[in-house]
């Protein structure tokens, strides 16, 4: 199964932090190794140096892929709780014919520089995932020695910067340093919620085999 992203995600050096902004794939695949119990649900870049490859369970897969279409959802108009309730107080540099995403819940204040803007959707809308089957990520640090790493939660959650027209679908690690983010378009995220959904119907379609 094969998911061409071509625009795709900008992904984070996770030893230099910088942004590689070259078109990758991302392929949805299954695998099932020696002495697993399951088949793996395998999210991977391609060049494979452009970003960090994620493992799931099927149990997390299906989460992964109704966190990225409900994303969508969010991004099309659902209305997600308003916890804030100032939530909608704009500073007065806003431009009136720049429309706030409903969905963000960063405070902004008069103070904030323009280019400050940032909307991020917080706690409105933000997925959590453990992916227990991760592979360990590298960090080299300032002194020279490797860190071994281990992705302990990746979140999904909704994200608007300055000069931005439209919101991303960042998939990112807990803390950088355990690999890089996925950084999609709304349709991206669609491709990669259906894509995630589909690789479930077949790890579930499967037939059991007894012999192993
Ligand atoms: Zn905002």
């Amino acid at each position: 199964m094969l998911l061409t992203l071509p625009d795709a995600a900008r992904s984070r050096n996770a030893n230099t932090d910088e942004l590689n902004y070259h078109p990758v794939k991302l392929v949805i695949s299954l695998r099932h190794r020696f002495r697993e119990c399951g088949p793996r649900v395998v999210v991977a870049p391609e060049p494979v140096w452009s970003g960090t490859r994620y493992d799931f369970t099927r149990d997390e897969a299906y989460q992964l892929g109704t966190a990225a279409l409900e994303a969508v959802m969010v991004i099309d108009g659902q209305p997600i709780p308003c916890a804030d309730s100032d939530q909608t107080h704009l500073p007065y540099w806003w431009h009136p014919d720049r429309d706030h995403p409903h969905w963000c819940r960063k405070p902004h204040e008069d103070g904030d520089y323009s280019s400050d803007r940032d909307c991020l959707s917080l706690h409105g809308f933000e997925k959590t995932i453990y992916p227990s089957l991760a592979e360990a990520a590298r960090s080299e640090q300032s002194d020279g020695a490797v860190r071994i790493n281990t992705v302990t939660e990746l979140e999904i959650s909704l994200r608007q910067r300055y000069r931005e027209y439209a919101p991303r679908v960042v998939i990112a690690p807990e803390y950088l340093t355990e690999g890089g983010p996925y950084e999609l378009t709304r349709d991206e995220a669609e491709q990669l919620g259906r894509a995630l959904r589909e690789a479930v119907l077949v790890v579930d379609n499967q037939p059991a085999r007894q012999d192993r």
